[in-house]
């Protein structure tokens, strides 16, 4: 049992400080363009500034708007910016969020207890989302007891408008579309959908977390951009992260509905608390005024041709990091991604993609995996211009060497992840995983270590038998493996 404790006494600022840089000393390194995914930054200066603005607000509690009125103001201010570039005329209202997932799980409360509220009769609601949609809705289907209707993505990992179409009944409250999707940057066909929802007399919420501080940009520079925003007569509702293509701090999404029919029903009132009457109008009490001033700071900072230009910059590098890959014998871009998200797969079935992502991860990129199917993902951001001709040489030689070294497949994370994806016991995994969280979350807050848990279950190392359960997990579906795969 670790013994972590309190200090007894007070601890000096300055050695502090340096512990942690120290702790730091060896995440992921966003700054030299080697993460595809989590940090979306413009650089030192940028930074700084928006330092400067969430420090400015750090202490401020946005839990009482009457009390820090900056931050009312700010967050009007941020919500009329984003309705605006959105195309949303005055009556488009909205609030902000501590992120996209709050924003994914206000939707589905919001239209579950707005249908609730049209047909108390209502037992069982139902949402339709494409299977590409983010999980944070299936995370608000399960919070909120909505249950979701998963409809498959098409050759082009797009949902079709009419398998949506079929899947309406007397129980569905809400259809959702995303702008890009997380998994392969593509558009859902907001038009068409928003045909379907008005016609069926549902909502339509587009997640464009990912895309709404990117299309608009992307779309004056000139590329196609199919409607996706306001502009679409269906869309009741849209979400944007200030904290993705936004380059605001971490903490800050908007949250947008046509008009206050729709936000009404996202607010909460109790009257009889002991406390007082509360009112909350997303799901957080205490906010930090920190994201909210940063947020209206960056947007003001960057305005649309500051923006526009980071989106020229960002569609040149995807332009030259798309190409590349394809370009590359055996890898592809999957689908037609409109933005600067994509997957990348091979088209080799001698050529695995977690084994190519193991060794760009040995060449010091951090990579994301999708599983379904077996691919490599990038969420492209400005510095990744100057990272691409490097990003590009690592991943020629390592298709070569993955190519050299079939046997690379059975090792490593690649034999985690490939058994992962296509182990028929889903239910198994679920109980695993769960366990390794407990143990995460524990009273030790253990982290597990994949790779070792790997090599033991492999049997190639001289270490002792395997203490932990993530250890234990990947010895068994490594055994599991062997009896399914190969028996
Ligand atoms: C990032 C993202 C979310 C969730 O946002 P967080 O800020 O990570 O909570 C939701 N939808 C899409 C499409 C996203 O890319």
């Amino acid at each position: 049992m670790n013994t972590i404790r309190i200090p007894e006494t007070s601890q000096n600022h300055k050695s502090l400080l340096e512990q942690m840089q120290h702790y730091g000393q060896d995440d992921a390194d966003w700054r030299g363009g080697r993460t595809w995914s989590l940090v979306y930054s413009l650089g030192e200066e940028h930074t700084q500034f928006l330092k400067e603005a969430h420090g400015m607000f750090f202490s401020e509690n946005a839990l009482n708007p009457l009390a820090f009125k900056s931050l009312k103001r700010f967050e009007s201010e941020v919500v009329r910016m984003t309705a605006s570039m959105l195309h949303g005329d005055e009556n488009v209202v909205g609030t902000m969020t501590a992120g996209g997932t709050e924003s994914c799980l206000l939707a589905v409360k919001t239209y579950r207890d707005r249908a609730r509220a049209q047909r108390p009769w209502l037992r069982n609601p139902e949402m339709i989302v494409p299977e590409s949609i983010h999980v944070a809705f299936e995370k608000g289907a399960h919070y909120f007891g909505v249950k979701p209707v998963r409809v498959p993505v098409d050759a082009n990992y797009r949902v079709s408008a009419d398998a949506v179409r079929k899947r309406v009944n007397r129980n569905t409250v809400l259809i959702v579309g995303s702008t890009p999707s997380y998994p392969f940057g593509v558009m859902d066909p907001i038009a068409e959908l928003g045909a379907v929802a008005q016609q069926a007399g549902v909502p339509l919420h587009v997640d464009a977390c990912l895309g709404g501080f990117m299309l608009p940009f992307v779309e004056r520079l000139g590329h196609t951009v199919p409607p996706f925003d306001f502009r679409v007569p269906g869309v009741t509702s849209i979400a944007a992260d200030v904290h993705k293509y936004g380059y605001s701090a971490k903490g800050a999404s908007v949250v947008l509905y046509r008009n206050m029919d729709y936000l009404k029903h996202q607010f909460f009132v109790y009257t009889e608390w002991p406390g007082g009457i509360f009112i909350s109008p997303a799901l957080l009490g205490t906010r930090s005024g920190g994201p909210i001033a940063a947020a209206w700071a960056a947007m003001q900072a960057l305005g649309v041709n500051g923006y526009t230009e980071q989106a020229r910059i960002v569609m040149e590098a995807t332009r030259k990091l798309t190409e590349g890959i394809a370009a590359i014998p055996g890898l592809k871009i999957l689908g037609a991604p409109e933005m600067s998200v994509f997957a990348y797969a091979s088209e080799d079935p001698a050529l695995r993609m977690y084994v190519v992502g193991d060794l760009m991860e040995k060449k010091g990129w951090h990579v994301d995996r999708l599983q379904k199917p077996e691919a490599l993902h990038a969420m492209v951001t400005p510095g990744h211009l100057d990272a691409a001709d490097a990003f590009l040489g690592d991943l020629r030689a390592a298709v070569q060497e993955a190519r050299a070294n079939p046997n690379l497949a059975e090792q490593g994370n690649a034999a985690m992840y490939g058994i992962m994806a296509e182990l028929p016991m889903r239910g198994m995994i679920k109980k695993n995983v769960l366990k390794i969280m407990e143990q995460m979350y524990g009273p030790d807050g253990v982290m597990p270590d994949f790779d070792t848990a790997v090599a033991n279950a492999d049997g190639d190392t001289g270490a002792p038998p395997p203490q932990d359960f993530a250890v234990k997990l990947a010895g068994l579906v490594v055994k599991l493996k062997r009896r399914f795969m190969k028996g």
